[in-house]
C-alpha cells in the first residue's frame, strides 16, 4: 500500500521507505517564535512555528532547502508533537504555526483531535498549496487558519522549477477547499483568528504566471485576502541559472501590484523588495530543537 498524503501518491509506505518527500514517520527540524511572517500572523509575541522537515515539492530556488530536503531533522510521536503546541502556547505564542505541513496531514489531524480542547490560540495550516483535498476535509474545525501558497498557474513552471504535475488545478481545487472552509476572515487586535491568506511570491521574469494567479483568486473572491511577496532571492542553487538567478525589480513588482488592484483585489499585504534577504531565512540548527525536546521529556505529559 503506497502513500496517499498528498497527489503524488508515491508508492513509498512511509515506514520502511521514503517517499518524494523524503521522510518517514513524523519529522521535525525546528520550533520557535517566528516574528518575520505577515503582521496578522506574527503580531508582538511572534508565531509559533513548528517547522516539519521534508517537501513533497521539489522546487529549485528553495528558501529552506537544509530542512525541505529531508535531511536535517528529529522524529517525534504525535503526543511530543501535541506537547510542543502546548509549550509554544506556554511561550505567549500568537498562534500554532504548522510550517510544511502537508506530508504529515495525517498524524498533525490525529494530534489536534487530542490537542485542540487544550489550546486557546488559533492553529496555522501554513502549506505549499500541493495537497489533497480529501486530507483538508479532515482538518475542518482543526485547523483555523489557512495559509497556503498559490506558486504557479503555468503547469510547465510547476514542473521544471518544483517538479509537480498538475500544479495549477491541484492548488486551485485545495485553495477553494480552504475557501469553502473559512470563507470569512476574523481578526482581533489586528490578529487573524480565522480564515483564509493566500501567499504568492512573484518570480522575477515571470509576471503573466502571478497575474494568472491573480484572475484565479478574484474571481474566487476579490475580497480575498492576498500576502504577494517580493522576497525572492536566488539560492546558491539557482546562482548562476538564465531566469532564477536574479532577483526581482522594483518594475517588475510595481506592474503585478497594479495588475492586483485592477482586479480591485485590495485585502492582504505588499512587500518591500529588501526583504528579499537571506536574513530572513531563520536558522535550522537542532541544538535549540533538542533543547526543547530535552526539557519536555523531562515534563510528564499532560
Ligand atoms: S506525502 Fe511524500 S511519500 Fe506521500 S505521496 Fe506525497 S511525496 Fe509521496
Amino acid at each position: 500500500m503506497g502513500c496517499t498524503s498528498c497527489p503524488r501518491h508515491c508508492p513509498a509506505d512511509r515506514v520502511t521507505r521514503k517517499g518524494f518527500c523524503g521522510t518517514t514517520g513524523l519529522n521535525i527540524a525546528r520550533v520557535g517564535l517566528h516574528l518575520w511572517e505577515e503582521p496578522c500572523i506574527s503580531g508582538q509575541k511572534g508565531s509559533g512555528t513548528i517547522f516539519f522537515t521534508g517537501c513533497n515539492l521539489r522546487c529549485r530556488f528553495c528558501q529552506n532547502e537544509t530542512i525541505s530536503r529531508g535531511a536535517c531533522g528529529r522524529d517525534i510521536s504525535t503526543d511530543t508533537l501535541g506537547q510542543l503546541m502546548l509549550y509554544l502556547q506556554d511561550l505567549g505564542a500568537e498562534n500554532i504555526n504548522l510550517v510544511s505541513p502537508t506530508h504529515f496531514a495525517e498524524p498533525i489531524a490525529e494530534t489536534l483531535q487530542r490537542y485542540k480542547p487544550q489550546l486557546h490560540i488559533p492553529v496555522v495550516y501554513n502549506s505549499n498549496g500541493y495537497e489533497s483535498v480529501e486530507h483538508l476535509r479532515r482538518l475542518e474545525g482543526l485547523v483555523d487558519v489557512y495559509l497556503p501558497d498559490f506558486k504557479y498557474a503555468d503547469d510547465d513552471l510547476a514542473r521544471t522549477w518544483s517538479e509537480a504535475d498538475r500544479y495549477f488545478e491541484t492548488a486551485a481545487a485545495c485553495i477553494t477547499e480552504m475557501f469553502r472552509q473559512v470563507p470569512h476572515n476574523i481578526f482581533r487586535h489586528g490578529l487573524l483568528k480565522k480564515g483564509l491568506l493566500v501567499r504568492h511570491l512573484v518570480l522575477p521574469g515571470h509576471l503573466e504566471n502571478s497575474k494568472r494567479v491573480i484572475d484565479f483568486l478574484a474571481q474566487l473572491s476579490p475580497d480575498l485576502y492576498l500576502s504577494l511577496m517580493a522576497q525572492y532571492f536566488p539560492t546558491p542553487a539557482v546562482r548562476n541559472d538564465a531566469c532564477l538567478g536574479r532577483r526581482l525589480t522594483q518594475a517588475e513588482y510595481d506592474e503585478v501590484c497594479d495588475y492586483l488592484f485592477s482586479k480591485n483585489m485590495e485585502n492582504g499585504y505588499l512587500q518591500e523588495l529588501e526583504s528579499n534577504s537571506e536574513a530572513y531565512v531563520p536558522d535550522f540548527g537542532l541544538e535549540a530543537l533538542d533543547r526543547v525536546l530535552a526539557q519536555l521529556s523531562s515534563k510528564p505529559l499532560s
